[in-house]
């Protein structure tokens, strides 16, 4: 027997259905926000991630799907979305029109980690990305649209916000922080020695319990900010509270990724024990530029559709369609044509096995139809069907004609 991977499953019954339901309906919030899709490949080449996620990053450095093809090209399973469909967006030579674009995807990501619950080493992503709008109410926009369809998966949610500056403002509160970090490097831990180095802002980020309590007196870039990265920030805030918005400021959060700038968000599940982020995103106006493109202001979020399948429950079921079986097989190719006829409007199921009446109910009645239409010798003879609601229970018998 072969079994899957370690670390990746199959998604089946509820939970390929959860899974469904999860992206129809985020699906549909993207389109009503003036999205469109993008599917790109799941391949790209490896120096593509290296550059936008970053070298000194987990991603990158411990935790990716790479080797060498057949053609001796160095390729990698995506990690994660947003490079790809930034690699489109200048493949496509969009950075050269004077358009906005607005793109929405899902799909498999593959990170080679230990698997742990919730972490799987192929799990699923939907996200949204947004091109060419640098006013700070399209951040609002996408936070707006993230709520959107929490909200409509009936999940509650806990939305953390913080600014991460820009070339204005960030390189002399990386100064200021390294300093900081180095007066303190005896007392951190290898990963934040490692960090102050690589990437001095990932350290605000280390869960080790002692160099949280260190890392409380480190300067925050909130308090750093130029001009315009304050201002989008408190209209930010205040757009927010404008809409009912809950959120915090969380001046810790960096983001696992390079090439963030300005607002940041995550939103942070409050129905699982452990705090847990099932979406993030923010804006990252230096990444298209930085991978060859025109400069092109750029914002988005993807959430982890494993995290809220955990979380979501599934509508309750309706009963629908219709169930057709027979009491005598004679009558099965009158059964397969208005099988056709009325697959054009609802689900349909044939049972090709005779079987008495009361077995086919009981099937009927545990496939959740709504109705079931049975032909047997007398209705075959007055050309009628004989059908019963399974819900009112009502039973009648319907002339062909207009059945
Ligand atoms: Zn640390
Ligand atoms: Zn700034």
């Amino acid at each position: 027997m072969i079994n899957p991977l370690r670390g990746m499953k199959d998604l089946i019954f509820e939970d390929s259905q959860k899974f469904v339901h999860i992206v129809t309906t985020a699906i549909k919030i993207a389109k009503n926000y003036g999205y469109t899709y993008i599917e790109t490949p799941i391949l790209e080449e490896t120096a593509l991630f290296k550059r936008s996620v970053g070298e000194s990053s987990d991603i990158v450095g411990k935790e990716m799907y790479q080797f060498i093809d057949k053609g001796a090209n160095d390729v990698c399973m995506r990690p994660e979305g947003t490079a790809g469909i930034v690699r489109a967006f200048i493949s496509n030579k969009l950075d050269r029109q004077d358009a906005t674009h607005r793109f929405y995807y899902y799909g498999p990501m593959f990170r080679y980690e230990r698997p742990q619950k919730g972490r799987l080493r192929s799990f699923h992503q939907f996200g949204c990305e947004s091109f060419a709008e640098a006013s700070v109410y399209e951040d609002f926009t996408i936070i707006s649209m993230v709520s959107d369809i929490f909200d409509a998966l009936g999940i509650r949610y806990n939305l953390e916000i913080n600014s991460l500056g820009d070339n204005a403002c960030m390189p002399d509160y990386k100064e200021k922080l390294i300093a900081f970090l180095e007066s303190k490097k005896e007392s951190l831990c290898s990963d934040c020695n490692r960090r102050i180095v690589t990437n001095p802002v990932r350290v605000l980020d280390c869960k080790n319990e002692s160099c949280k309590t260190i890392l409380k007196d480190a300067p925050k870039l909130i308090d750093n900010l130029c001009d315009s990265c304050r201002d989008d920030l408190d209209r930010l805030c205040q757009l927010l509270s404008e809409h009912k918005i809950t959120y915090t400021i969380n001046t810790n959060l960096v983001r696992g990724l390079d090439y963030y700038t300005k607002s940041a968000f995550e939103f942070v599940s409050t129905e699982v024990g452990a705090q847990s982020a099932i979406a993030g995103g923010g804006r990252y106006d230096k990444l298209v530029e930085f991978l060859g493109g025109k400069s092109t202001p750029a914002i988005g979020f993807a959430l982890g559709i494993e995290r809220i399948m955990d979380l979501v429950e599934l509508p309750e079921q309706k009963r629908e369609g219709l169930y057709l079986g027979t009491l005598d097989t004679t009558a099965l190719p009158l059964l397969l044509q208005i099988a056709k006829e009325k697959r054009a409007v609802q689900k349909v199921y044939v049972e090709y096995e005779q079987k008495s009446l009361k077995s086919h109910l009981k099937s009927a009645d545990k496939l959740g139809y709504l109705k079931a239409c049975i032909i047997g010798e007398n209705e075959l003879k007055d050309k009628t069907v004989w059908v019963k609601d399974l819900q009112s229970k009502e039973e009648q018998h319907i002339s062909l004609d207009v059945f």
